[in-house]
């Protein structure tokens, strides 16, 4: 439902009008190939769109000033072929309000040693051009993500890939509209936070809505639609007889279904790219959404329990990055550890919510009680996750800022069938280690609650922070306790 091909990324070439017509010629061709090339690797998931050659402080301006204000353009790549003295980026940088990505690159990969002229050399400059133009956004104290390499070279565009990516989902977020039913759990700290600053900072709302509103609109679906769905479910999941139709608990199936249609129903008309929900607050409803919370994930809708806004906006913006890669992206918690010497393991899982796009295998479909909120027993997809690399992620809000906490782990196979467990289920092991790994989480101040990423990687995510201009602290292989109390010390300061 994420198509990133609708976006695009500016490829613009700095330069100036002293090297006369030839050479200025020459540095438009070279561009335009070099933008044809990033537009037509299978890396790079969005379009990359050549834009004239800019060589005075007007060009720079205006280019930029239209940045901008094009409603596709997500961020702009820029490279200095030549020489393009920076005082004329002052104006134009001072108002770029979109993320920008400096190539150094070079047009030819390998030195022309038995050619090599000064005539080469004055057109093929971006080992000094590129340095003229990086003191000036350092100067301007502005982000930037800084690649560096030839532009065919895969290492280049998988970073630049990468880049592209968290571009998109920064562009997502400007505007987005998350809704809320019910406040934060009740006495919850970490879910809650600063909506006006996260607007401000972010560019997305979050505004709440009745529940009674959400309720008229489940009660207008129609049974034929309903019924549509539990077919649907029906063709999809492993479940057990009594639940199919005119079964003993097929009620409680077509409740989720209704509930299921009725949410997507109010997301849809109202424009919003996720929801949260908690099970305090369901005045009207029958089950707490199960199911539908986690289908709509699947859908690409942000969602997280318990009024956490935070991380269903961050489900949403994952799920955006990842558009089009192997593997998923889904609400988290953790919630159970294993502590055996040998093989030490968390268990993330939530009461049902966990995104059925993880699941390995074929999901079940199972109606079991809730055990709080004293709600009639919701149906939800029971699963397990595959293994292998992924990461949690948690957007926290510290008072006089935002940060954004990331650790690294791996994912593991299940060993043990969980056969009275309801819920999906993830079992990872945190990075470096699990004692490591979750302590800093902990002195992190770190939530509970994460997206979790099966395809993102932890620069990827530090690029999306850059964007958001927001502390990014990464928990990954390399962590020691000293060394990240440290950086929590010195961030204490940077940030003040
Ligand atoms: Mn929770």
């Amino acid at each position: 439902m994420i198509d990133l091909k609708t976006f695009e990324v500016w490829f613009i070439t700095g330069s100036q009008n002293l090297y006369g017509e030839e050479t200025l010629r020459q540095v438009a061709e070279h561009s335009k190939h070099i933008a044809a090339g990033l537009d037509r690797a299978g890396q790079i998931p969005v379009r990359v769109v050549y834009k004239p050659v800019v060589k005075s402080t007007e060009e720079i301006y205006q280019t930029l000033q239209e940045a901008n204000v094009a409603p596709n353009c997500i961020g702009i790549i820029t490279w200095m072929h030549t020489f393009s003295p920076a005082k004329m980026w002052i104006r134009g940088l001072n108002i770029l309000q979109k993320p920008m990505l400096h190539l150094h690159t070079q047009y030819n990969r390998d030195i022309p040693w038995s050619s090599i002229d000064m005539d080469f050399m004055n057109l093929n400059q971006s080992a000094h051009g590129d340095r003229e133009f990086g003191f000036m956004v350092s100067r301007l104290r502005k982000n930037r993500k800084v690649v560096v390499g030839h532009w065919q070279d895969n290492g280049v565009l998988d970073e630049i890939n990468s880049w592209a990516r968290a571009a998109a989902g920064w562009h997502d977020w400007q505007g987005a509209k998350f809704a809320r039913f019910g406040d934060n759990m009740r006495f919850v700290a970490v879910t809650d936070g600063d909506k006006v600053e996260a607007e401000t900072k972010f560019g997305f709302s979050v505004n709440t809505y009745g529940i009674g509103d959400l309720v008229a609109v489940i009660d207008s679906i129609s049974e034929a639609e309903v019924t549509a769905l539990t077919d649907e479910y029906e063709s999809l999941y492993t479940m057990d007889a009594s639940l199919l139709k005119g079964g003993a608990g097929y009620s409680s199936v077509y409740e989720a279904a209704k509930i299921e249609l009725g949410l997507k129903k109010f997301l849809q008309d109202g424009g919003f790219k996720g929801f949260s929900d908690t099970f305090e607050d369901l005045h009207g409803m029958v089950q707490l959404p199960g199911i539908a919370s986690q289908r709509l994930m699947e859908a690409g809708y942000g969602f997280a329990g318990e009024g956490d806004w935070k991380t269903a906006a961050l489900v949403r913006a994952f799920k955006v990055m990842g558009s089009g890669l192997a593997g998923g992206n889904a609400f988290m918690e953790d919630y159970t550890y294993h502590f055996d010497p040998s093989n030490e393991l968390v268990l993330g899982s939530h009461m049902l919510e966990i995104d059925s796009s993880l699941a390995s295998g074929k999901p079940a479909l199972e109606v079991h009680p809730l055990g709080i909120g004293g709600k009639a027993d919701p149906a939800r997809l029971v699963f397990n996750v595959a293994g292998g690399n992924a990461l949690n992620a948690s957007l926290i809000d510290m008072g006089n800022r935002f940060r954004l906490l990331v650790n690294e782990v791996v994912a593991v196979e299940p060993e043990h069938d969980l056969p009275k467990l309801p819920v999906a289920r993830v079992l990872w092991k945190p990075l470096p280690d699990m004692k490591t790994g979750c302590a800093a989480w902990i002195y992190g101040g770190g939530a509970h609650h994460t997206a979790y990423s099966q395809n993102l990687s932890a620069e990827l995510l530090q690029d999306f922070a850059d964007m958001a201009g927001i502390e990014f602290l990464r928990i990954g292989k390399d962590t020691t306790i000293a060394g990240f109390r440290n950086e929590l010390r010195w961030n204490e300061v940077a940030y003040k």
